[in-house]
């Protein structure tokens, strides 16, 4: 059976120490107001490139051995971000493979770190084909965005994190993707205080974990427009790692809409006063559409990512419609 041992993410959190930082955890007087309890919020948004991903790159990353001629990926943004980041720091090239509904602002953001970025496909499984030619044929080794022990391990240092910050925490809520983040959190705190309850939490467009729990095994979902845009891409019908563990560990899966995650911005925009992408807001969302199940003790999400384009950010903000590809999102003025 597919796990990770908590050892390797005590051991990740070492060997990230000098490149991630340890995240403040801050509670939401507003959102706690509304669930009831303590609801407290993650901030991975300082991370130096804006989002948890850097935790599971580094530990990748600084794992390799010497000699190794470089890195890939595929990413959706947030993972090529970190593997340009992490490779930067030790001094190796890295070429970040990504589809075509990759947000500009993302491409740039990874350019500016100084990797090489290829685009091709439309979604996040053809990236990965070219990403896995890449190791054949430049011999670079390919770092998975979710389905790797060493990636898993890095991420789940926040849950050893959440644990030391907030000892009485009940629940956590984690956007899940390709369930590298919500695996990783699982096995760190259902080692150590197994009544915690994980609730991975998708969009409703393209849910691949979801929709991959529910078939028991991995299934394709086709990859569609989203105000959370990095939890797009599929699970990759291959999958060892990931699947499983969130398949054994996950309490529960929500998903949510895309006008319940504009709203979420606007609200911890004005309430929280915090700048982040629709993915890291899915929690919040889940929260204020009502779609979590009562239970008693401290509520924790994690708020994954601040990396979107800024003029999205600001339709939001000021109640305007949204438009991504196929898919318009109807403005709304923000009411508490
Ligand atoms: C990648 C990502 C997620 C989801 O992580 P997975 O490990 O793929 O489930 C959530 N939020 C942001 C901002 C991300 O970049």
């Amino acid at each position: 059976m597919a796990s990770v041992a908590l050892s390797e993410i005590e051991a990740a959190r070492r060997i990230i120490a000098e490149t991630a930082v340890a995240t403040p955890l801050v509670p939401s007087p507003h959102l706690s107001s509304l669930a009831g309890r303590e609801f407290l919020l993650k901030l991975e948004i300082v991370q130096p490139m804006g989002a948890f991903k850097l935790r599971g790159a580094a530990n990748a990353v600084m794992r390799l051995p010497e000699g190794t001629a470089g890195v890939t990926c595929c990413s959706t943004g947030n993972h090529g971000r970190g593997v340009a980041y992490a490779a930067r720091r030790r001094g190796l090239r890295a070429v970040i493979c990504m589809s075509s509904l990759v947000p500009q602002t993302k491409i740039d953001g990874i350019r500016a770190l100084g990797a090489e970025v290829q685009i091709v496909g439309r979604s996040q499984d053809e990236a990965m084909a070219h990403s896995r030619r890449l190791v054949v044929d430049e011999g670079l080794v390919e770092i998975s965005p979710f389905d790797d022990p060493a990636v898993i391990a890095g991420q789940g240092t926040i849950g050893l994190e959440l644990l030391e910050q907030c000892p009485d925490l009940a629940t956590v809520l984690v956007p899940l993707s390709g369930g590298g983040l919500a695996g990783g959190i699982a096995a760190a705190i259902k080692a150590v205080k197994p009544s915690v309850r994980i609730i991975g939490i998708s969009m409703d467009r393209g849910a691949a974990m979801h929709a991959s729990i529910a078939a028991g095994r991995p299934v394709e979902v086709e990859e569609v427009a989203s105000l959370a845009d990095s939890l797009g891409g599929g699970i990759g019908l291959d999958n060892r790692f990931s699947f499983e563990l969130c398949r054994i560990l996950l309490d529960d899966v929500v998903l949510v809409g895309e006008a319940e995650i504009y709203r979420a911005l606007q609200t911890v925009y004005y309430e929280d006063r915090l700048v982040c992408e629709g993915a890291c807001v899915v929690g919040v969302a889940a929260l204020q559409a009502g779609k979590l199940a009562p239970s008693p003790g401290p509520i924790a999400t994690i708020i994954t990512g601040r990396n979107l384009d800024m003029k999205i950010h600001a339709d939001i903000m000021q109640g305007r419609d949204v438009v991504l590809g196929d898919l318009t999102i109807n403005g709304q003025p923000y009411h508490a």
